[in-house]
């Protein structure tokens, strides 16, 4: 969970195709866990899983804190922090997760 877009967000869309789980979206946009992985391949899925989840936020783009692993099992740094132009992508302190369930994430997302 623990990338968080603030409010001083452009809007320039950079960090959106670079995030391995698909948990960027622009604001306005319905969402669900399934977009982006492989959850929809296995079997007996909760249906939240599989419905349309309304914006997070409107006008501005959004982090489905659910599906963020801070990039953990992909790449050394979140991407979103590193290519944002306006450093608006930050830790939510709020929302922390150790190393090692952010990995466990990952794996049930993508295995
Ligand atoms: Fe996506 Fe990585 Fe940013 Fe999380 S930290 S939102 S997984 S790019
Ligand atoms: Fe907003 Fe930064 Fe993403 Fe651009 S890269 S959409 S400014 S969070």
């Amino acid at each position: 969970m623990s990338i968080k877009i603030t409010k001083e967000c452009i809007n320039c869309g950079a960090c959106e195709p670079e995030c391995p789980n698909q948990a960027i979206y622009e604001g306005g946009k319905k969402w669900r866990m399934i977009d982006g992985n492989s959850l929809k391949e296995k079997k007996n899925i909760p249906i939240y899983f599989t419905k349309y989840q309304n914006p997070i936020e409107n006008n501005i783009y959004f982090i489905v804190s659910e599906k963020c692993t801070e990039c953990v099992g992909f790449y050394e740094e979140p991407q979103c922090i590193s290519i944002c132009p306006v450093n608006c992508c930050v830790l939510d302190k709020k929302n922390l997760e150790t190393k090692d369930k952010l990995l466990e994430k990952k794996i049930f997302f993508h295995n």
